[in-house]
């Protein structure tokens, strides 16, 4: 994976691509591994850094949703446990096998919960994490020590994935560079290129580090835009009607202390009437989340104050001591691209989880559905591209495709563990010069030699790359991220080949990002 590279490729290329695809998330780059290991010529396109929507901000679950289970729908949930399966089969150092724990505090939650979560056991069939069982009020405070212990009756436990949203991510770009697709972040799509029938035959992109533009031809361009798709559609068409209703879900990251013992809370029914997590990742406890419709989806979205306050609020009824504002080490909020009731007549539910829908002058747009369910969103939008472009017709091949840095015997703890088969070059860089061995923060170990490799192998651009997404610094440690700026700016900058100016831009641009991340200082 390099920049300039990908970006010599794309404007060397005087052919049409099969697929151009639109949006560095989760959904895009599903599409981009599906193209490009099915032998399609793919190029991917992101208009900031790979992930930087909503596909860094999850609650970094690989789940089947006992949200949807509760609502009755069957399918979906079995669709994604299944995917569920399949990434933990495919990508084992990313994914991990969670205990859950449902507290109960009211007579009938055992029995309740207990039924509902052998049903979700059972929906998984041979992709099953473990069993579900029903637990005895101490067996759940040796679960959870730090639980509210008043009024506790028992519990149940039962299994569902954990991952690192950003580094899978990362991971299936590398995935897709692997198998022949290219992939470019800072690279904004400004305009659709139609033939004289009105028909889309490619796209115009402004490389946003050189200010040039850029055209290219494709056989089918993809909208993966997720909550910003309709931006797209309307590139396409202005009166196009809107699809995405744009929601905003806010976490919480608070000390490791909070959540003692090795597992997950999950509390079914919130005052709202939401699911609401608090899950150990990565040495802190992260709590969420919350479902609040906003306007229009931006880069950076906003935590409301009574986002802040209902989480804070909630965690306390179960945790043995109420976290307060002073806890929180970080707060970062994404946006849920839920799609609304069918908006024209030629919009064709796949499932009621994602959407494909197919424009007048052929644009695909894909939108909906979650992160655990990305591989199988991506083969339905590559069939349906197949089918509206004749491509040939080339089966879909990463049911059991192994994504970049797959070990088959994963480390399960320490700071490199969630880079599979890449630790061991970041280690080889630290015997290489081991003052990149050393941690950037006292809080977080995170070292100088993941920034070096980030810049060299995983298209790093800017020190909100390597720290909010490559690493997760500003994710766990809003403050400790901003202290290690200036140290991340000087490795970026002798990595990437940039003065001090730069330097400074980037410390003070990263500085008004991290501001959105921190309660005490939102703007
Ligand atoms: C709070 C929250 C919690 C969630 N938790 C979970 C979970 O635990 N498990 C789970 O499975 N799912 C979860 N999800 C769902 C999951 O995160 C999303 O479904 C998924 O990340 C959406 O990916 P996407 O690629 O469609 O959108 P995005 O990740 O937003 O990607 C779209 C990309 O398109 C880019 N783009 C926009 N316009 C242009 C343009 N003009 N040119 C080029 N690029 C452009 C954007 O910059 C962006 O990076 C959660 C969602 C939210 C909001």
């Amino acid at each position: 994976m390099n920049r300039a590279t990908g970006l010599e490729t794309i404007t060397a290329c005087r052919e049409a691509w099969d697929l151009a695809v639109i949006g560095g998330g989760a959904t895009g780059a599903g599409i981009a591994v599906d193209a490009a290991s099915r032998g399609f010529r793919v190029v991917l396109l992101e208009q900031n850094d790979f992930g930087k929507g909503t596909s860094s901000r999850s609650t970094k679950l690989v789940h089947g949703g006992v949200r949807y289970l509760q609502q009755g729908n069957i399918p979906l949930v079995m669709e994604a446990l299944k995917e569920r399966g399949l990434l933990l089969q495919n990508a084992p150092h990313l994914v991990r096998n969670l205990e859950f724990v449902v507290p109960n505090y009211l007579w009938w939650e055992a029995p309740f919960y207990g039924v509902g979560l052998k049903m979700y056991d059972l929906l998984a069939g041979q992709h099953g994490f473990g069993p579900s069982r029903i637990l005895s009020r101490d067996e759940v405070l040796r679960h959870i020590p730090t639980l509210e212990p008043e009024g506790l009756r028992g519990g149940v436990v039962y299994h569902d994935g954990q991952f690192d949203d950003s580094r899978l991510l990362i991971n299936l770009l590398q995935t897709a560079v692997e198998h022949g697709g290219v992939v470019l972040n800072y690279a904004r799509v400004t305009a659709l290129v139609k033939d004289a029938g009105g028909q889309v035959t490619g796209l115009a992109f402004r490389d946003e580090e050189s200010g040039c533009e850029h055209t290219l031809g494709a056989r089918c361009v993809i909208n993966a835009t997720g909550p910003f798709c309709d931006q797209l559609r309307r590139l396409d068409d202005p009166g196009t009607v809107p699809m995405i209703a744009p929601s905003q879900g806010v976490h919480l990251v608070l000390p490791r202390e909070f959540l003692a013992g090795n597992a997950a809370i999950m509390v079914p029914h919130t005052r709202d009437g939401r699911v609401l997590f608090a899950v150990p990742w990565h040495g802190h406890v992260l709590v969420g989340t919350t479902d609040t419709p906003i306007a229009e989806a931006s880069l950076e979205p906003r935590a409301e104050e009574r986002e802040v306050e209902f989480i804070l609020e909630t965690a306390g009824r179960y945790m043995a001591r109420c976290p307060t504002r002073a806890d929180i080490r970080s707060v970062f909020t994404g946006i849920r691209p839920l799609v609304k009731a069918k908006s024209d007549a030629n919009t064709a539910a796949l499932s009621r989880d994602h959407t494909i829908q197919i424009s007048r002058s052929g644009l695909l747009t894909i939108a909906g559905g979650k992160w655990t369910t990305y591989r199988k969103m991506a083969e339905d939008a590559v069939n349906r591209a197949a089918e509206l472009t004749s491509l040939p017709k080339r089966s879909c091949v990463t049911k059991d495709l192994r994504v970049h840095g797959f070990l088959a015997k994963p480390e399960v703890s320490g700071p490199l563990a969630n880079y599979g088969s890449d630790a061991e070059g970041i280690t080889g860089l630290m015997r290489e010069q081991p003052r990149l061995a050393t941690p950037l923060h006292e809080a977080l170990p995170i070292s100088g030699a993941q920034i070096v490799w980030a810049a060299r192998h995983e298209m790093a651009r800017t020190l909100d790359d390597v720290l909010a997404r490559r690493t997760r610094a500003l994710f766990l440690n809003a403050r400790a991220a901003l202290a290690m700026a200036p140290g991340a700016a000087r490795l970026l900058a002798d990595t990437l080949g940039r003065d001090e100016n730069w330097q400074r831009r980037q410390l003070a641009e990263f500085d008004e990002i991290a501001t959105r991340y921190l309660p005490g200082r939102q703007p």
